[in-house]
């Protein structure tokens, strides 16, 4: 039987894509070869790629001045890849609400003058500071932001409006619900989360803002490059990007992000809902910036946490221990997750619930 698996990250994948990849394995297309023993510039295999993009552009609606290409390197080297694209003027103001938003920072800062304008560190970053009063700098190259905090479970609202272009890390939550590519300059996220295993990078950048990498700007980093070279630069991670083709084919299917994003409201509903109504377990995040991709929640003692993790291990609910740094459980509800996972997660908090309150 397979696991549900509330993993944050690789996390898991719909079981239909991973039976057709499993299937086209050995033969894949009619080539007598996996997808991962024939070469980038294979036609066939060009095929996947711009497939993967065009998927993109007609599910996330993205304006046709944007490039639309996958890296390598995960999110974290687009900490480093930001600046060294955009960062012109050597300035660029950071909001941090996260771990990844303060890597993002920490990072920046080794190429210019970045500031932290606003943080939600003062309260372990339950919530998002108010993106109507956030004291910009001038003349920045861009504002950095991390739409959906992973680890602490938050996500933003509404989105700050600047005269620096916007730039988000969706890493745990693209195309999870509707977003208006045309009010950031630069979109990126590590796929592995909501998409295709591990090893490939989207980036989503307006064309006007990166063409003047930085002279320092590695070639593997320069957007420009990569875009002109339809992501085909070097030997890019040909199994995850085909592996994410088929799931954007599969999202299509389904109806898309709106369809998809109904479908995570009332997912993420079912198990906010449960918990608000218990006595036994908690979500400490402010509610209107709940994310509905990753769910933090406690019961009354670290013990009792223990003993619910192990349990619903052997129940075939795995990978809830929360992050290191926040402890209890973390229930990572990605796109892929069903509905039906969720409802086994809470019949088995019920159960633990009973029997330990
Ligand atoms: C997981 C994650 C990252 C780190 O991604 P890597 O691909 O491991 O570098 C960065 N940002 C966010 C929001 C994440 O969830």
């Amino acid at each position: 039987m397979r696991a549900y698996n509330f993993s944050a990250g690789p996390s898991t994948l719909p079981e239909d894509v991973l039976k057709e990849a499993q299937k086209d394995l050995l033969d894949f297309a009619g080539t007598g070869m996996s997808v991962t023993e024939i070469s980038h510039r294979n036609k066939k295999f060009e095929a996947i790629v711009n497939e993967g993009e065009e998927l993109l552009r007609e599910l996330m609606n993205i304006p046709e001045d944007y490039a639309v290409i996958f890296v390598q390197g995960g999110a974290s080297t687009q900490f480093a890849a930001v600046p060294l694209n955009l960062m012109h003027g050597g300035k660029a103001d950071y909001i941090v609400t996260g771990n990844f938003a303060k890597k993002a920072f920490q990072e920046g800062k080794l190429y210019g003058d970045c500031a932290k304008v606003t943080s939600s560190e003062d309260r372990t970053y339950t919530y998002i500071p108010d993106v109507k009063n956030i004291p910009f700098r001038d003349d920045t190259d861009y504002v950095h932001i991390c739409s959906n905090n992973t680890i602490f479970g938050t996500r933003y609202v509404e989105f700050p409006r600047t005269q620096a272009p916007l730039v988000a890390d969706m890493s745990s939550e693209i195309l999870s619900r509707e977003i208006d590519v045309s009010r950031f300059g630069v979109i990126y996220a590590g796929a592995q989360k909501n998409l295709a295993p591990a090893g490939v990078t989207i980036v989503i950048a307006k064309r006007s803002l990166i063409q003047n990498p930085l002279p320092i700007c590695p070639t593997m980093l320069q957007w420009k490059v990569q875009d002109e070279n339809k992501s085909l630069y070097n030997t890019p991670p040909c199994f995850s990007i085909y592996i994410a083709t088929l799931v954007l084919r599969r999202l299509k299917a389904l109806g898309g992000v709106k369809a998809m994003s109904e479908i995570n409201e009332y997912k993420a509903g079912l198990l906010y809902d449960f918990i608000d109504n218990s006595p036994f377990y908690s979500n400490g995040v402010e509610k209107k910036y709940r994310s509905v991709m990753n769910v933090p929640f406690v019961t009354p003692n670290a013990e009792l946490d223990e003993a619910f993790i192990k349990g619903a291990a052997q129940q075939g609910l795995v990978s809830l221990k929360g992050h290191r740094l926040v402890g209890g459980m973390r229930a990572s509800i990605y796109n892929a997750m069903p509905v039906e996972g969720v409802k086994a997660l809470i019949a088995y908090m019920k159960k633990f619930e009973q029997e330990n309150a």
